[in-house]
This record gives C-alpha cells, sequence and structure tokens, in this order.
C-alpha cells in the first residue's frame, strides 16, 4: 500500500521515550515500577502509536496530541499489567471451592505456618535430634496416617500428578481396568483416559455408561491387567439406573487376582459430611478401610488446605513412589508442606470449624440469614432510592469437583438498581481497591456472604457504599 505523503512528517512528531516518561503518567510508572520497567513500557506505547500513523494516513495529530495519546497508552498499558498480578478478592459468588478464585482459602493457622515457619529456613529435611538431614516434612504424612487409618502417605504437588505418578509408576506397560461409567472430565483438563495414555498404561473399559458389575471387571481382568481403578466422578453423576459394586467387593477381587485397587476420590473429605447434607461425598477413612490399597485425594478441595496431591495406602506401595525418580519431581515445597500441616492439625485437634472451607459448609441458611440481615443494616442504604437491595432464598455450590446435588441453602442479598444494570454493577464490584466477585441472575448481582469471610464484611460494605 502507498504510504500517505504526511506519515514521514507525522512521525517526526512523535514523543521520545524520554519526553514521555518526564509526563505524569510516566513519572507515575517510573515510580511505581522503576525507571528501566518504565522505559519499557514507554517504548510500547510509543511503537503503538507509530504503527497507527502508518496504517491511518489521514489523520493529522499534533505534536502534542501525539504525547498525550503516548501518555494514555502508558497509563492503560500499566493499569493492564498490574492487573495480571495475583490481588486478594472477596468470593460473594456462594461456591467454596473456586478453582478459579484458588480454591480454599486457607486457615489462620496455616497463614502462620507457611510466612513464620516456613518463609524461612526451616526444617523441611532436616532432624533436630540427629543435626542430620531428615524426612522430607514427616509430619504431614504422619497427620494423613492418622486421619485416614492409612499405613502410609506422600504429598505431591496436586491430585493430577498424584494419579498420573500413581499410574506410571504400577500401571505402565499393562491394562487398567476401569467403568465405562467413570471415564469422565473432572475439569480443567484433569481426563482420565488422557491421563491413562500419559502413564503409558492401556485401558480396559468394563461395563455400560451407567451400569457396572463385579463379573464385568472379573472378566476384563487378564494376564496384562495391573490395576482396577476407580475414579469418584466429582462433578458429574448419572443417576437413575445405575449400579458399581461395592469398593470392598472390588478390594477382595483385587487381592484375588493379584493385582492393585487403586481409587482417585479426589475432594478426598476427611470427614462424614452427611450431616450438613453433602451425602454423597465419600471419606478417604472409607476407601481406606474398604481395602483400597491406595487412595488419591486433592489437598485444596474439601479438606480445605494448600494446593497439593496426597497419596495414602499400603506401606510398600507409598515406599515405592517415595524412591521413584518422579517423586523428585512432583514433590511440594516447604510453603506447602507447612500450610497443609497446620491444616491437618486442626482435623487431629477436632478444631474442623477453624479450616474456612468446613465452616463456610457448616454455616447453615439461618445463621447465613442473620449475617445478611445484619449486613443490610449495617449498609444503611436509603430504601426510597434507585438502589435495592433485598434477602432472598438460593443456593450455594461447593465446587472443585463435588457432586452436582452437594448444594446447600442459603440467603442471597440482591442487588438491583433502577438504571444501572447487573452486568455493569457487578463490573464495578470487580474492578475496586479489593474486588468483590459476585454472580448475576435474573437481572440481579447476587452476593452470597457462606463465602465472605467474617472478617472481609467490613471490606464488603465499603465497596457497596463506594460503588453506589
Ligand atoms: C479434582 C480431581 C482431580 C484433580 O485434582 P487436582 O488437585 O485439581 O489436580 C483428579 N481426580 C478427581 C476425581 C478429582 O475430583
Amino acid at each position: 500500500m502507498p504510504k500517505a505523503p504526511a506519515s514521514n512528517i507525522l512521525l517526526r512528531f512523535l514523543p521520545s521515550v524520554d519526553e514521555l516518561l518526564r509526563t505524569e503518567v510516566g513519572q507515575t510508572v517510573g515510580r511505581a515500577t522503576g525507571e528501566g520497567y518504565a522505559a519499557v513500557l514507554a517504548r510500547r506505547s510509543i511503537e503503538e502509536i507509530r504503527q497507527n500513523i502508518v496504517s491511518m494516513a489521514n489523520a493529522n495529530p499534533s505534536k502534542n496530541q501525539l504525547l498525550n495519546e503516548a501518555e494514555e497508552k502508558l497509563s492503560n498499558l500499566w493499569g493492564s499489567e498490574q492487573l495480571m498480578s495475583v490481588k486478594r478478592v472477596i468470593n460473594a459468588t456462594g461456591v467454596i471451592i473456586h478453582t478459579n478464585l484458588g480454591r480454599a482459602p486457607l486457615s489462620a493457622a496455616a497463614r502462620r505456618a507457611l510466612i513464620e515457619e516456613a518463609g524461612g529456613y526451616c526444617t523441611l529435611e532436616y532432624d533436630l535430634e540427629t543435626g542430620k538431614r531428615g524426612m522430607r516434612a514427616p509430619q504431614s504424612e504422619l497427620l494423613i496416617r492418622h486421619l485416614t487409618g492409612a499405613e502410609a502417605a506422600l504429598v505431591v504437588n496436586n491430585c493430577a500428578a498424584a494419579a498420573f505418578f500413581v499410574l506410571t509408576v504400577f500401571a505402565a506397560g499393562g491394562a487398567v481396568v476401569i467403568s465405562r461409567g467413570e471415564l469422565v472430565e473432572i475439569g480443567g483438563d484433569f481426563r482420565v483416559p488422557d491421563v491413562l495414555a500419559q502413564s503409558g498404561a492401556v485401558l480396559r473399559e468394563v461395563g455400560t455408561t451407567n451400569r457396572t458389575s463385579l463379573a464385568d471387571y472379573e472378566r476384563a481382568i487378564g494376564d496384562d491387567a495391573r490395576v482396577i481403578l476407580r475414579v469418584h466422578p466429582s462433578n458429574y453423576r448419572i443417576i437413575g439406573f445405575t449400579s458399581s459394586p461395592p469398593l470392598a467387593q472390588l478390594a477382595a477381587l483385587a487381592r484375588k487376582r493379584e493385582i492393585l485397587f487403586y481409587e482417585d476420590i479426589g475432594s478426598g473429605a476427611l470427614n462424614d459430611l452427611g450431616i450438613y447434607g453433602l451425602k454423597d461425598e465419600p471419606t478417604v477413612a472409607g476407601s481406606i478401610s474398604a481395602g483400597v490399597d491406595i487412595v488419591t485425594f486433592s489437598g485444596d478441595k474439601l479438606i480445605g488446605g494448600p494446593q497439593s496431591g496426597i497419596i495414602a495406602g499400603r506401606s510398600e506401595l507409598i515406599e515405592q513412589l517415595r524412591s521413584h525418580p518422579l517423586y523428585r519431581a512432583l514433590r511440594v515445597d516447604k510453603l506447602t508442606n507447612a500450610a497443609l500441616e497446620a491444616t491437618l492439625d486442626a482435623y487431629r485437634r477436632g478444631a474442623e470449624n477453624d479450616i474456612p472451607v468446613m465452616s463456610m459448609v457448616a454455616q447453615n441458611k439461618e445463621t447465613i440469614a442473620g449475617r445478611a440481615a445484619k449486613f443490610l443494616s449495617q449498609l444503611n442504604i436509603d430504601v426510597a432510592g434507585p438502589l435495592k437491595f433485598e434477602m432472598i432464598d438460593g443456593v450455594s455450590a461447593i465446587g472443585g469437583g463435588a457432586a452436582p446435588g452437594s448444594e446447600l441453602n442459603t440467603v442471597l442479598i440482591a442487588v438491583s438498581h433502577e438504571n444501572i444494570n447487573a452486568s455493569s454493577i457487578e463490573h464495578a464490584l470487580r474492578r475496586g481497591d479489593r474486588p468483590v466477585v459476585s454472580r448475576i441472575e435474573n437481572g440481579r448481582v447476587l452476593l452470597d456472604l457462606r463465602t465472605v469471610q467474617p472478617d472481609e464484611e467490613g471490606d464488603l460494605l465499603d465497596v457497596l457504599r463506594s460503588v453506589v
């Protein structure tokens, strides 16, 4: 395309990096990020304008306008880079284990442990008694054994890593027998058939999508079968005409045929959550006592700890994993170990309520209604004004791969405005100094206090006041 004659002259009007850094925005960015990085952003801003001048030959801006434009670009560039950093938010969605928001918020003890115990030098692999190298974080393993009844345990980066590890070490080169009803995708790209393929095992599907019998498993175990795999379908349910053999029967079959019985239980509750209305969440202890050889579960789902994958089971199997070269690549760091230890310690003390996930699960509708009423009275809004706050019945979700039927009754605060639509309100809540993440239903913004921690209510009040 022939270049318009004016563009060469215009290019000479472009501000220099120094000129841009001397503007008000340039100075602000420079103070925040240092001169070197501010210059990088300034150069990128000016370059963008250069491209625009070349492609839009008809425009005829002055030198000053170009400088203003560069200043605005620099401001936007800096603003969008700041949004990329990990930033604390208030989760008002009512989804307790919100994967996009970092899953489980840590307990006060876990936060303290990861800063005060593990933030500096610590006993990650050091035995204070002997003054020599010790086991890596033995306390987490001790706690897992105590809380699940397993003979031994090992901690890796997440449950996907745990599943991949177990299958790679125990099933590679052989077949893994699994029900067709459990070939699921958990979300976040965890697909059981893909994990199996990657581990070098052959998938042997048995039964049908809705029904699989013990005899189906029995027939499928040939000479090459190494593992019977049971996967908790987590966020997916087939309901109605369904059946699968109980764990104890599969465990007996695996023993008889001298192969492993491995269960990927996913969320891995440590306590029976039936008292809170969550009937479908299996416990790790239940799997161990039913005779499962190895069970894997996430540290940051219902357990309420840091991202981690826990492998529990028979000690000779766990020791095989521990001495495998892959363990070196999958093991967790000191921060995770410290936070996990502190989380598990709360279960040992019977202080589950100290764990935010557990206390959010445990709150009943009346408690939340009480909190919501008090919250609205503190908000002190003109009831005749254009902005409306109402309390309505609704449900919170467990999230993080919990059963789809696992919903908890709650009371929501519905926010609406005569002249401002719900998505503008939702956006404004998200874009404040303390971002608030909410949801929209039927043209109203909904806030669920179940997932707002009591010590965040003051901040939430401030955000709502500033938005309205
Ligand atoms: C969530 C889940 C996983 C993946 O766990 P991450 O900790 O996210 O890696 C694997 N299996 C099951 C059954 C799950 O529910």
